[in-house]
């Protein structure tokens, strides 16, 4: 069992993934994660990743984003977000990254809120392709060590710094792991709703023991809901049926096959839109027809869709698919600086969990995975400029270890904090 180490990082998404390659050999890391490492709504990930595609194209993705989060993003987060696209997807096919290609290039796509084609993709699974491979380059490195099956209980802290975790090893026993640096990478917070297309694992508990010790959160009722999940009457995870499906022509339809809203809005309009259409029709879903898409490109481009659909009983290249709206990506989340500093010292926040600001109200399509790893970059440049000047530190008179015996209480307060929270977020906005 490792007790102590330079950095750890709890989650192995896309965001933990690649701050933890962003270290030298000479610093240790530790990645933690509450399931097995390939569970992660990173790898759930369809549609892409956007790249700036050229100067030309700077104002209009900035506006994109922007209008997509009604005005409410950090502006400086959007440009630094930007502006690192092309270094993070670079650094990605260098990693083994394999992303579509044409006669031209890397092949871009659409998505709702897009004014142009700018996310690369591979096929439906993108994000499979990218987390996979940031995961096999992780498992190369010496200095990295993976731990699976393994739950954050909390933080280990005086009140100022952060000092490590405490967790739950997948043998059970409770233990302390001491670091220099901490680093929240746990994802979002769809686990705690019905209907989401998130694993069911990931439920926010960042966030809750963010709040117990007082650290920022920000935006806490900022949550999107994916417009178009695949009805299912079977409970469990929704299916995502990716936005790039109608960027590349699908259309929605109301209970008597007519069209009733402009497909290509951000996901908070076209949600709206879809939830008032199956009020007016007293349906559970609204139809998606995919008979504008070539059947060829249905099977090249969305073959994991294709699938799920064909194995819930539809057919999308010969008839329309049931589709309703359901939790997607959390927006808010612990307030970090543009290095991704919470406001404890020797804790960073970055991906999901965090909120720069990026988003604003609501998030553009595809542009999550980059967030997620242009900030966990810069967590881990931060964190090397200051790690040689940090000693350990003894921590057992910070950690009273009988408030973690029961943990499916612990579990449980933590899912009522952060649902109390909302609300109570909720309540401040009317
Ligand atoms: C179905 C679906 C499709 C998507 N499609 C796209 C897309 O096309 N493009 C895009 O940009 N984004 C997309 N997203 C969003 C994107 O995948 C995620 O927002 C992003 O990958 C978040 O990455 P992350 O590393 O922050 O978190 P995650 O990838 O969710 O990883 C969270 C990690 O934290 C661990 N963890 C959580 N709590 C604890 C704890 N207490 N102790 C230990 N470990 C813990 C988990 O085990 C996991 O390893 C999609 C999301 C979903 C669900």
């Amino acid at each position: 069992m490792i007790e102590k180490t330079d950095v750890v990082i709890i989650g192995t998404g896309a965001a933990g993934l690649f701050c933890a390659l962003h270290f030298p050999e000479e610093v240790n890391v530790v990645l933690v994660c509450k399931s097995k490492a390939d569970e992660s709504d990173s790898y759930l990930a369809q549609g892409g990743i956007c790249m700036l595609q050229g100067e030309e194209d700077y104002d209009s993705y900035f506006e994109d984003t922007m209008r997509a989060g009604h005005y409410e993003n950090n502006k400086d987060s959007v440009e630094v977000m930007i502006r690192s696209s092309r270094e993070i997807i670079e650094e990605l096919l260098e990693y083994g990254v394999d992303f579509d290609r044409d006669e031209k290039g890397l092949c871009v796509t659409r998505e709702g809120g897009h004014s142009k084609p700018r996310i690369l993709f591979h096929k439906d699974c993108s994000g499979k392709e990218i987390t996979s491979t940031l995961l096999e380059n992780a498992k190369k490195r010496k200095n990295i060590s993976i731990i699976d099956h393994t739950m954050m209980l909390d933080i280990i802290t005086d009140g100022e710094k952060c000092y490590g975790i405490v967790i739950k090893a997948r043998s059970g026993e409770i233990t302390l792991l001491k670091a220099k640096e901490t680093v929240l990478a746990c994802g979002g917070l769809g686990g705690l709703y019905e209907h989401t297309t998130n694993f069911r694992h990931i439920t926010g508990d960042a966030l809750a023991i963010a709040k117990k010790h007082g650290i920022t959160l920000e935006h806490i009722d900022y949550i999107q809901i994916h417009p178009t999940t695949l009805y299912s009457k079977k409970t469990g995870r929704r299916f995502l049926i990716s936005e790039s499906v109608r960027g590349e022509g699908a259309i929605l339809l109301n209970k008597e096959g007519k069209r009733f809203c402009d497909e290509l809005q951000p996901r908070d309009v076209v949600t709206a839109a879809i939830k008032e259409q199956m009020k007016k029709d007293q349906m559970p879903y609204v139809w998606l027809s995919m008979e504008k898409i070539p059947t060829e490109e249905i099977r090249s481009h969305f073959p994991n869709i294709l699938q799920q659909c064909l194995e819930e009983g539809y057919d999308p290249t010969k008839e329309y698919i049931p589709v309703v709206p359901a939790q997607h990506y959390f927006m808010g989340g612990i307030k970090v600086d543009l290095s991704s500093r919470t406001s404890m010292e020797r804790l960073y926040a970055v991906g999901e969990t965090s909120c720069n600001g990026v988003h604003g109200k609501n998030r553009l399509a595809s542009n999550s995975l980059l967030e997620s790893m242009v900030f966990a970059k810069r967590a881990a440049e931060a964190i090397r400029k200051e790690i040689s000047e940090i000693e350990f530190r003894e921590v057992s008179d910070l950690v009273d270890m009988d408030i973690y015996t029961d943990v499916s209480k612990l579990e449980k307060e933590y899912k009522e904090i952060v649902l109390e929270e909302i609300e109570k977020e909720k309540k401040r906005h009317e």
